[in-house]
Parts: C-alpha cells; structure tokens; sequence
C-alpha cells in the first residue's frame, strides 16, 4: 500500500473517531414536569439534599468592614438569615487575596481571613460549624447547622513556600486554586500570557503535596494548559469550584467542552459560577463597553478615599458599579440551569455542582439568583426541567461530598 494513501486514510479514520469522541454526550431523556410537579419534587430534594457551593468571597467583608454574617439587613449575597432561607448547607469560604498585594504579605492577609472566618464560626455556634470533612458536612448538617469550610484562592498565597500548604491544611483549608488572575511558579493563569505553558516543576511538587495532604486542586482561573497538565499530574480528583460552560459563553475563565470530559474523566467537577460575565454573552459584549469608564471611576474614588488614609467600603464601590449596570442584560437564573444541562451533558451528572462566587462578583448575579437565599427557585427550576430526585441530590452538593471523600482516601494511601 502506498505510504502516503495509507496514513492519509489513518488520519481520516482517526479525525473520524475523535470527531465520534467528541460527539459521545450524556443526552439523556428528561420530561418536563409540570410547575406544580416540579415543585413538590424541589420540596422533597431541598429535604435531604446538602447544597454545597464552593465558592463565595465573604471573607473580605468579614475582616475588612467587620460583617457579620447573622445581620438581617446584610446588604452581602452570602448571611445566616439568607443561608437559612436557601437551605444551603455547606459554604467554602474562598480565602483570596489580591495578586497585586505586597508579596512579603500574602500570608498574613490570608491567615486574618481564616482568623475572621472562624471568628465567625465561633461567634455562631447554633448556626455554623467549621467543616474539614465530608463526613463533618454530613454530620453538621444532621445537627441543622450551617457547615463552614475554607479554599485558597490563588497558588501565590503560599508565597512559593510548600510548607506553607501543611500550615494552611492545619488551619481548616481543603482547597486551593492554583492560580488567580497572573502567572505565579506554580504555573499560569487564564488572565495572563503563556509563560510555563503549563506547570512547573515547582507546580508539581504543589500538586503532589496537595495530594499527600488531602487538600483539593482547584483548577478555577487557571489557563487552559495549566488546566491540562494538573489533571494529569493530580492523583485525586479535581475541582473547578467556580467555573461555567466556554461552549455557551466565551471567557477564557470558562471550562470547554474537551476540559469538562477531562474532568468528567479525572472523576472530578465543575461548579457552576453564577458571574453573568460567565454565564451570558450579550451580558459579556454589553459589559466589556460600560467596565473601563466604571473602572476609572472606581479606582479614582479609591485613590481619594487612599489619600484621607482610609479605603473605599465595598458598599461605596457597589454604588458607583450600580450607575453602570443600569441598562445591562442581566440574565434570568435560569441561564445557571442551561450551564448545568450543558455540563451535565458533555461531562454526566457525577461531575457538575454549584460554585456560586456571591460576594467575589460586584453584584452580578443573575435575576432571581441574587443571593444565597434563592437556591430554592434554582432548585425548582431544575425540577422543572425534568432531573430526577437523586440527580438533583448529586448537583446540589453530593458530587462535591463524593470528590472530598475520594481525596481524603487519596491522601490516606500516600502516607
Ligand atoms: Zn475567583
């Protein structure tokens, strides 16, 4: 046979495969329920199901504005009262700090938000309870209190120390982004130019320590082949704890079709971020026109607020936000429910969940989902949409609990 037809014909067959690869979608047949239907059914799961959402910032106005979460005019997407309402039941406590703060000081900002954190936990015993488990989720929910946990967000807040890793674990911490918005050593962000293509070798020392420990690798924020390289590096499961669909709108921050497979392969999960910038597109194009002149004005409100030695609250910065919102498209709730049939499709029902980031998203939550406080008509919404009892169960929070539970046992094995 002639070499050339030969291989031409493998490439065929072989582009003819990976494009019947591609295709392989988890489509499964789901009738709709009724509106009264779906709402018995969303009674019936919001009964047993634990909601775990992976992803909010309150930390910030905890330490910062000293928050409380029991306020009961919380003008904040994440409170008690709120979490009650919702019947959320497991919230991590994104520790973030900014990737422009003083290098030498990382550390110190991350360990006051894990201090303000379980100053809260303290201060509301009949409430919250700190979590490092599945099984203490499991066990706080059974008590009906709200189970508290704790993610890094961004592999710059060990300061390039792995020994930092062991200290925050200590200290209740059961993920870790491995990037924010820049590049760090441990490899490169989605918000920022290739430099490692990946990640480095430092980067995989932080995974496999991540392993060993039992501490999630969260691959939120990464760049696509950060993304790649720690599912391959990884020896437990990954999460994206606050990520939506690239297929049904284009930010680099999304997760694509062949990385929610990978996921989906990996035993992982992607949970959905509720940022209408992620969500939505036309929101995204209307967005991206408005967001230079509000940046300028926010960061000149900052840099005068700066000058009287003080800085600017987040409620004021939500009141100049607000000018500039007037007119967007803000999408309906249900934009949330399309990013999971779509996750739930390309990768099944075993690896989608909810990674709300309430608090980290200047306000831009969908209508109807603009805080914790309105899960339920999330809940319902899927119903509606055809999801059986125990699928609902497994988005709502039990694939989250699943993953947790496969990296402790990964981590006991590598003792
Ligand atoms: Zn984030």
């Amino acid at each position: 046979m002639n070499p050339i037809t030969h291989n031409t014909r493998v490439r065929v067959t072989m582009a003819l495969l990976s494009s019947m690869v591609a295709a392989t979608t988890f489509a499964v047949d789901r009738p709709e329920r009724s509106p009264a239907e779906a709402a018995k059914v969303a009674d019936r799961v919001l009964g047993k199901a634990i909601i775990i959402d992976t992803h909010a910032d309150t930390p910030q106005m905890m330490l910062d504005e000293g928050y409380d979460l029991a306020d009961p005019s919380s003008p904040f997407m994440i409170s008690i009262p709120k979490a009650r309402a919702g019947h959320l039941g497991g919230e991590f406590m994104s520790i973030w700090v900014d990737v422009d703060w003083p290098q030498q000081d990382l550390i110190h900002r991350a360990i006051d938000l894990i201090d303000a954190v379980d100053r809260q936990v303290a201060g509301h015993p009949n409430d919250l309870a700190l979590a490092t488990t599945a099984d203490d989720v499991v066990r706080i929910h059974r008590a009906g209190k709200i189970a508290i946990l704790m993610g890094l967000e961004g592999g710059h807040i060990i300061e390039d120390d792995p020994h930092a890793l062991d200290i925050y674990y200590r200290l209740g911490v059961r993920y870790m982004t491995l990037t924010h918005t820049k590049n760090n050593e441990i490899g490169d962000s989605s918000g920022d130019q290739p430099h490692w293509k990946g990640l480095s070798d430092f980067g995989r020392q932080v995974v496999a320590r991540m392993n060993q420990l039992g501490m999630m690798v969260d691959i939120s924020h990464v760049s696509d082949d950060t993304f790649y390289a720690a599912v391959a590096a990884s020896k437990a499961p990954v999460i994206a704890s606050h990520s939506s669909c690239r297929a049904l709108c284009n930010a680099p921050r999304d997760t694509t079709d062949d990385m929610l497979r990978a996921v989906a392969k990996n035993g992982g999960v992607v949970d959905i971020n509720f940022y209408d910038g992620f969500l939505d597109q036309n929101f995204a194009d209307a967005y991206a026109k408005v967001a230079p002149a509000m940046d300028a004005e926010v960061k000149a409100a900052r840099d005068a607020r700066a000058k009287e030695g003080k800085r600017l609250t987040y409620l004021e910065e939500s009141q100049i936000d607000e000018k500039y919102y007037a007119g967007l498209p803000i999408p309906s709730y249900t934009r949330v429910a399309d990013h999971i049939d779509h996750a739930v499709q390309i990768a099944g029902i075993d690896h989608v969940g909810l990674g709300s980031d309430f608090d980290g998203i200047s306000g831009l939550a969908p209508r109807g989902l603009e805080d914790c406080s309105k899960f339920p008509d999330l809940v319902r919404e899927l119903a509606r949409r055809g999801y059986s009892e125990d699928d609902l169960v497994k988005i709502l929070g039990g694939n989250v609990l699943r993953v947790m539970r496969q990296v402790e046992q990964v981590s006991k094995s590598l003792q």
